[in-house]
């Protein structure tokens, strides 16, 4: 039985990223994983698919490169390869994790993890180990339906569709969320009919009514089918696979994607109850400083409260850490961004327009279109919009951007808002020419009312 001053339970990028820290604070650490180093974001997650969609913007980009002045012809889409590209990088960023536990002398311990007393984890396989801490960084998995089986075969999960060998001719989507329409706008460029059925009455419900309803637009114009406030009711293969929608609609396809949301990976962690830990709908239940029910076990990431994104996993990973160093933090989740990688991106942080509205009466809303921006214009993508939702003094609350790049540039809004700037104090800072990133600046100024390429 070894004693250790940290052990994780999850190697996903709460998990590992809180171990790294730890060993950077000399803390004795190891890390316990089932299945994959890397997790969901790794393996099924976040880097496959930005895998995929980055062979697909390539695509865009030679489907529309004669409006450029180069002709390309005779292009092929070799869907093999690029599953095999998407393998390769998470196997070498994999790697690249093991090495990083290595070189900060984490130790890697494989299987199962069960806890089993106030600072003891059983180990499927491995024995029982004692930490003065403990982290729980268990994720979540895909969530189902209870009329919909999933069987990975033709009937597929997200982490099913990221192993299938063939491009389908058509694919029906049930679950117009982030993950859906991620999967949407890449198999609709790639060329695959797709069908979206999603429950509420719009795209992305956890973005601004503004980004989803252009989502809706661009997606319809490219050719997806979108049925808002539906039910997928059945899905049934006799001969054909056919998915009927509420409403009467009967719709034929190769294969089907359920999305409908993650579930918490909270069970299977041993007698929860018995180590004073609470469950709130499957969710770990913390306090303001990451600590569950039992004084010394942390949680963290897809198994607790918040948004469900590798960024956020990892932000609550440092700060578990810092509160076992004795340093009292609180996550602020305000400033976490949101990024999604359709084709246009959609990125945010802070509260939308809606929400602002419903809080603050004095909110403003400045907005500036890329059609404004020469850099955009030069890209030929001139269509989208940033938007900066301020208080009566000129405080950011918020911004959301919709357009080319959006996820890289949302940075720029998640640093002026988590270091305090005004929004006439962004307007101020000196931006490069010619660069998406004007389009912000010019935002802030519509904002103070002194817009510069607007009207
Ligand atoms: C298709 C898809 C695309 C996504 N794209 C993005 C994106 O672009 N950007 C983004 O920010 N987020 C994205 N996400 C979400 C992101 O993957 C998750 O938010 C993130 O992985 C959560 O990190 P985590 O460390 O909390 O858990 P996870 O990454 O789920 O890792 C948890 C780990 O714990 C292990 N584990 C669980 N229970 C036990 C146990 N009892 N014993 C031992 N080990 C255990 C699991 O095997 C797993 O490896 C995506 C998710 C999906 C499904």
């Amino acid at each position: 039985m070894t004693n250790y001053d940290i052990a994780i339970i999850g190697s996903g990028p709460g998990g590992y990223v809180a171990a790294i820290y730890a060993a950077r604070h000399k803390l004795k650490t190891c890390v316990i994983e089932k299945g994959l180093v890397g997790g969901t974001c790794l393996n099924r997650g976040c880097i496959p698919t930005k895998s995929f969609l980055n062979s697909a913007s390539i695509l865009s980009e030679i489907k529309s490169s004669s409006e450029y002045g180069i002709d390309v012809s005779g292009y092929n889409i070799d869907f093999a390869k690029m599953a095999s590209r998407k393998d390769e990088a998470v196997l070498r960023l994999r790697a690249g994790i093991e090495t990083l536990f290595r070189g900060n002398k984490i130790e890697l311990i494989r299987g199962r993890a069960e806890i089993s007393g106030p600072d003891a984890i059983k180990i499927e396989g491995a024995g029982t180990i004692t930490a003065k801490n403990i982290i729980i960084a268990a994720g979540s998995r895909p969530a189902n339906l209870p009329n919909v089986k999933i069987d990975e075969a033709d009937v597929l999960s997200s982490d099913g569709i990221l192993d299938i060998k063939t491009l389908p001719k058509s694919l029906v989507i049930i679950g117009g969320g982030v993950i859906g329409c991620e999967f949407a706008s890449l198999y609709n460029t790639l060329g695959s009919k797709v069908i979206i059925v999603e429950f509420t009455d719009r795209l992305i419900p956890t973005q601004s009514r503004e980004a989803s309803k252009k989502l809706e637009m661009s997606f319809k114009k490219r050719g997806i089918d979108i049925f808002t406030s539906s039910s997928a009711e059945t899905v049934t293969k006799d001969g054909a696979l056919k998915v009927s929608v509420s409403g009467g609609t009967s719709i034929e396809c190769e294969k089907v994607l359920v999305s409908v949301g993650r579930r918490p990976e909270a069970d299977g962690l041993g007698d929860m109850k018995a180590a004073g830990i609470a469950l709130d709908k499957g969710r770990i239940v913390v306090d303001e400083h990451l600590r569950t029910g039992a004084k010394n076990i942390f949680a963290i990431g897809d198994c607790i409260n918040g948004p469900l994104l590798a960024h956020k996993a990892s932000y609550d990973g440092i700060v578990a850490i810092d509160n076992i160093l004795g340093k009292a933090r609180k996550p602020d989740y305000s400033n976490v961004p949101s990024c999604i990688w359709t084709e246009p991106e959609i990125a945010s942080v802070g509260i939308c327009e809606e929400e602002a509205k419903a809080k603050y009466p004095d909110a403003r809303i400045a907005k500036f279109p890329y059609m404004g921006s020469g850099k955009a214009y030069i890209m030929g993508k001139s269509e989208g919009f940033a938007k900066i939702i301020g208080d009566k003094d000129g405080k950011i609350l918020g911004v959301e951007m919709f357009g080319a790049l959006a996820c890289e540039l949302i940075a720029e809004a998640v640093l002026a808002k988590t270091a305090g700037l005004t929004i006439e104090e962004w307007s101020r800072a000196v931006h490069g020419h010619p660069t998406l990133s004007e389009i912000l600046q010019e935002a802030a100024h519509v904002f103070c009312g002194t817009p510069i390429h607007g009207l």
